[in-house]
C-alpha cells in the first residue's frame, strides 16, 4: 500500500469526521458531493498551506475521477460500509491529532476524507492526494478483523496525512530520476503492464523514497491506531499474512498489487515490532486476527475441540469438557503469543508442558473420545502443537 498509495495518495474531499470544536474549515469545500456527516477541519489559518490543502485537494479530485473511470466500484454495499465506518474514525483522528511523520510533510493537513470500494481481487489499497481512499474487494476478503482493516486504512491515511505524493513530486522535479507521470498512469492503470510496473520499482528503489514514504506509513498508522480502539497489532499480523502469501505464489503474481506498491519486507515488519515494543503495547498476535488464535469448538456428545489456526490441537470429553476447553485456550494463546521455540514444548506427565506450565491435562475421558490411549494421545497432542508452532514460525520469522 506504499507506492500506490503515495503516489495515488494526495487529495482531498469528501468525509465525515465530527470534530471536536466548532472552528470554521479552512479549506473550501469541494463542490461536489459532501458527505453528510461532514467534519468541521482545524482551521488553517497559513495561506500558502490552506493553498496547498486546496491543491491536493484538487489533484486528488482529478486522479479519483480518473481511477473511477477505469475501476469499477463495488456493488457490496457492506464492504462500503464497512470501509467507510471503521475510515472515518480513523480520518477524524489524523484531522485532530498531532502525528510524527517520519518523511513527508510534517504539519497537520486536514482532509476530507473518501473511502471507497473498487470491484476486483487484488489484495489492494491506496490514496490519492487529499484523501480519497480505495480499496479493492480482495484486501477486504483478505482481512481477518477490523483491526487490521483498521491498520490497512490507518497506513493509506498517513500517505494523504504526510502529503507523499506532493513530497514524491518535490523530489522529482530536483532530479530527473522520477518521471512521475509514467508513474501515476502506471499506478491508476492497476494492471499496467510488467515493464512499466518493474521500471517503476527500480525507479522506487533507487530513491529511496518509497520505502521511506512505507515506513512513515506503517509509522503513522501505528500513531493512528494507537488514538483509536483498533489493535494497531494487527497491522503486524496483516504485513505477515501477506508476506507468507506471497511465497505461495508464482514469481510473476508476486511483482504486481500490493508487493509491488507497498512492498512488504522482513524490515517492515521488524520496524513495526519494534514500534510496538517501544510503545510497551504486547505483541499478543491472537487478539489482532483469528490466524494466530486457538478457539474452542463444539463436537459430538459433549467433546469440544481446539483448533489453532485451522489445525486441531486437541479434543476435550467427559462433563468438563468445555470448561477444561476454555482455560486451555486462555493458556495456550499466551503460548502461541510467545513463539516459543519448538524445544520449549515437551510432554510431562499426563500433560503437555511449556517450560514448566501446564498447557493442557490429558484425562482418560479425552483419550476415550479419540478412542487411544492417554500415553498415545499425549504424543499425539505434543506433535499437534509442534506442528501448529512450526506453521506460526514459519509464518512469523522465516522466508522472508
Ligand atoms: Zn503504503
Amino acid at each position: 500500500m506504499l507506492l500506490n498509495l503515495a503516489v495515488a495518495s494526495a487529495l482531498f474531499w469528501s468525509g465525515q469526521g465530527a470534530a471536536p470544536n466548532n472552528q470554521t474549515p479552512a479549506v473550501q469545500k469541494p463542490q461536489a458531493t459532501i458527505a453528510a456527516e461532514q467534519d468541521d477541519l482545524p482551521q488553517v489559518t497559513d495561506k500558502k498551506h490552506a493553498d496547498e490543502l486546496k491543491s491536493d485537494a484538487e489533484q486528488g479530485k482529478k486522479y479519483a475521477a480518473e481511477v473511477e473511470k477505469q475501476e469499477k466500484l463495488s456493488k457490496n454495499k457492506d464492504f462500503q460500509d464497512r470501509v467507510a465506518h471503521i475510515g472515518q474514525q480513523l480520518a477524524r483522528i489524523a484531522n485532530h491529532n498531532d502525528l510524527i511523520a517520519l518523511w513527508g510533510d510534517k504539519r497537520l493537513n486536514p482532509y476530507h476524507y473518501e473511502f471507497k470500494v473498487l470491484k476486483g481481487d487484488d489484495i489492494n489499497a491506496f490514496s490519492l492526494p487529499g484523501g480519497h481512499i480505495y480499496v479493492y474487494e480482495g484486501l477486504l476478503d483478505f482481512v481477518e478483523s477490523d483491526d487490521e482493516l483498521a491498520g490497512v486504512l490507518g497506513h493509506e491515511i498517513s500517505h494523504a496525512r504526510f502529503r507523499h505524493v506532493a513530497m514524491f513530486e518535490h523530489e522529482a522535479s530536483k532530479s530527473a530520476i522520477w518521471q512521475i507521470p509514467i508513474i501515476i498512469a502506471s499506478i491508476l492503470a492497476h494492471n499496467a503492464d510488467v515493464a512499466i510496473a518493474s521500471r517503476l520499482e527500480n525507479m522506487s528503489e533507487q530513491s529511496g523514497w518509497s520505502i521511506k514514504a512505507e515506513k512513515a506509513a506503517d509509522f503513522g498508522g501505528l500513531q493512528i491506531l494507537m488514538k483509536s480502539n483498533y489493535n494497531p497489532v494487527a497491522m503486524l499480523t496483516f504485513m505477515e499474512r501477506l508476506a507468507a502469501r506471497k511465497r505461495f505464489l508464482d514469481p510473476l503474481e508476486r511483482t504486481l498489487g500490493i508487493f509491488q506498491t507497498h512492498p512488504i519486507s522482513r524490515d517492515r515488519a521488524e520496524t513495526m515490532m519494534q514500534n510496538l515494543r517501544a510503545y510497551n503495547i504486547p505483541i499478543q498476535r491472537s487478539k489482532a486476527s483469528p490466524s494466530y488464535r486457538v478457539v474452542a469448538k463444539d463436537g459430538f456428545d459433549g467433546a469440544v475441540s481446539l483448533f489453532f489456526s485451522s489445525h486441531k490441537l486437541y479434543t476435550f470429553g467427559g462433563t468438563e469438557a468445555r470448561e477444561r476447553a476454555e482455560l486451555a485456550v486462555h493458556r495456550l494463546n499466551k503460548f502461541f503469543d510467545a513463539v516459543p521455540e519448538l524445544y520449549d514444548v515437551t510432554a510431562g506427565d499426563d500433560q503437555i508442558v511449556w517450560r514448566g506450565n501446564m498447557l493442557i491435562a490429558i484425562e482418560p475421558s479425552d483419550a476415550e473420545v479419540a478412542k487411544t490411549t492417554p500415553q498415545q494421545l499425549k504424543r499425539q497432542t505434543l506433535g499437534a502443537i509442534k506442528q501448529s508452532l512450526y506453521f506460526l514460525a514459519y509464518r512469523v520469522w522465516d522466508g522472508w
